[in-house]
């Protein structure tokens, strides 16, 4: 029989959000205050912002998955898997383990930061044929796959064949896409000197958005000196456009182009976790809502954060105006999310999440960014300093900054080998393959997964 009667806490999801969360609680409940429990279905906080950097080869992958278990205070117990349903009456997340075993685990507090999946549209092909750039393998994926567009063009003699190979297409003029079209544009520039059949010439690279402007989060100003640093090194923008069609070898265009091409980049946006829509809660364009508190009205001990909630953002001042989906966000409602959880525990009062952005960092690979900070509008490598140090800092262990600038110094001095891994050579590369998002249950299934197995107590 199980005895124990500590308070039950559970987190969903080892982002920026609910790392923070877990840390704290681990610093301010004693053992004997409750159970802290993390459902994850990796074994890393993976530091998203770096990705397009792994992608071109600047960081290894392992760089950027910050370890769960390195740190002075750990006590958490992780289940290895993801949370497919959670129902809120009978207090029960369903969780799928990676040995794809279904456990029942009841809490008394719960805290749902399972972030953020790729937002796709009804375009044919489109979830086919995309990539997406959301996880360490993706980002691996996409790097192997685009080295070895290079090294079979450079096999190929079929003048076709090589220039579908050389064109590469990313959608999603944000800074998540932004960022994948600077950093991959510099592994081909820098890559084809070592590839001396192929004509530099052919190598193309086009960045599209169906908003009128890049980036509009920087202002008029920055946006188009970013928009200069990747014309300027022949990435072609498009503005106003977006995929009508996705195939294999071909994207057409919604002007009417048809690009040769295999290679297709959805980085439009993202949408919360589909694990919030088996809650059958109340959402804001499908984020949980909370109130400012970051708790779930008329469910006790139901708290959403991060990419996953619609958090009202007070410091804007705006009726119904929510915070952004930034890491910045994510990270300080992680501990602030767990003060609040603390104050439900002690019966004390919560308070709400207040902060002001401090600007943004974009780093388009080499000496190339532009940054605003608190404001204050920076280009070239003043801003390249900034979104390094800014990243650095908030990199969590000190193993995990040791390995990024050991890999950053390692980069600027030696370059890259471009070498192509092959470790997911063959293997499913759709979206939904990446990130699983044909994993949950609808909120029926949930009730009847509760209601048959019994929940463990
Ligand atoms: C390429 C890129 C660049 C970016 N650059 C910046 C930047 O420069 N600055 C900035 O502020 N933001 C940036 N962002 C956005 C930022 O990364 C996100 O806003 C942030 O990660 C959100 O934090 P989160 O904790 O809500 O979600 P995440 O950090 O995504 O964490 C969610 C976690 O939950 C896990 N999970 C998912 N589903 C489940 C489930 N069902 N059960 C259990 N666990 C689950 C995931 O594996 C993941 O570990 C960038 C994002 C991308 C993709």
């Amino acid at each position: 029989m199980n005895t124990v009667t500590r308070p039950r806490i559970l987190v969903v999801g080892a982002g920026f959000a609910g790392v923070e969360c877990v840390r704290r609680l681990e610093r301010q409940l004693t053992a004997q205050e409750a159970d802290i429990t993390l459902v994850t279905p990796f074994a890393y906080q993976l530091y998203l912002p770096l990705l397009p950097q792994v992608a071109s080869g600047v960081l290894t992958p392992q760089s950027v998955a910050v370890s769960l278990r390195r740190s002075s205070k750990y006590r958490t117990r992780i289940i290895p898997g993801g949370a497919i349903g959670v129902d809120l009456k009978a207090k029960v997340c369903v969780v799928r383990t990676i040995t794809d075993r279904i456990v029942n685990e009841p809490y008394d507090y719960i805290v749902l930061a399972p972030g953020s999946i790729t937002r796709t549209f009804d375009i044919p092909g489109l979830t086919d044929h995309a990539f997406g750039m959301k996880t360490l393998a993706e980002a691996a994926y996409i790097r192997d796959h685009v080295i070895s567009q290079l090294d079979l063009a450079d096999a190929s003699d079929d003048p076709a064949e090589r220039a579908s190979r050389l064109q590469f297409v990313v959608v999603g003029g944000g800074y998540a896409g932004t960022e994948t079209a600077a950093c991959l544009q510099r592994l081909t520039h820098a890559a084809v000197k070592r590839y001396p059949r192929l004509d530099p010439g052919l190598i193309k690279w086009h960045l599209i958005d169906i908003a009128p402007r890049l980036m509009p989060e920087l202002g008029e100003n920055l946006g188009r000196s970013a928009q200069e640093v990747l014309r300027r090194r022949g990435i072609e923008i498009s503005l106003g456009v977006s995929i009508a069609k996705a195939g294999p070898e071909e994207v057409t265009f919604t002007d009417g182009r048809v690009i040769p091409t295999r290679t297709l980049i959805w980085t439009a946006g993202v949408v919360a976790s589909p694990l919030i829509g088996t809650l059958g809660a109340e959402t804001v364009k499908g984020r949980l809502a909370v109130t400012a508190e970051m708790c779930l009205p008329d469910h006790d001990g139901v708290f959403a954060l991060g990419d996953a909630a619609a958090v009202p953002d007070l410091a804007k001042g705006q009726d119904g105006a929510v915070c952004p989906p930034t890491a910045q966000h994510a990270m300080r409602q992680g501990r602030h999310v767990a003060d609040n959880v603390i104050a439900a525990l002690r019966g004390q009062p919560r308070r709400p999440y207040v902060h002001k952005d401090l600007g943004l960092v974009v780093d388009l690979g080499g000496t190339d960014a532009v940054s605003k900070p608190l404001g204050v509008e920076l280009r070239g490598l003043p801003a390249q300093a900034v979104a390094r140090g800014y990243h650095w800092s908030a990199l969590r262990t000190g193993v995990a900054k040791t390995r990024v600038m050991t890999n950053w110094l390692l980069n600027a001095v030696a370059g890259d080998d471009f070498v192509r891994t092959g470790f997911q050579a063959r293997k499913p590369a759709k979206l939904k393959d990446f990130e699983y998002t044909d994993a949950y249950l609808s909120p029926e299934q949930v009730r009847a997964q509760v209601e048959g197995a019994g929940a463990r107590t």
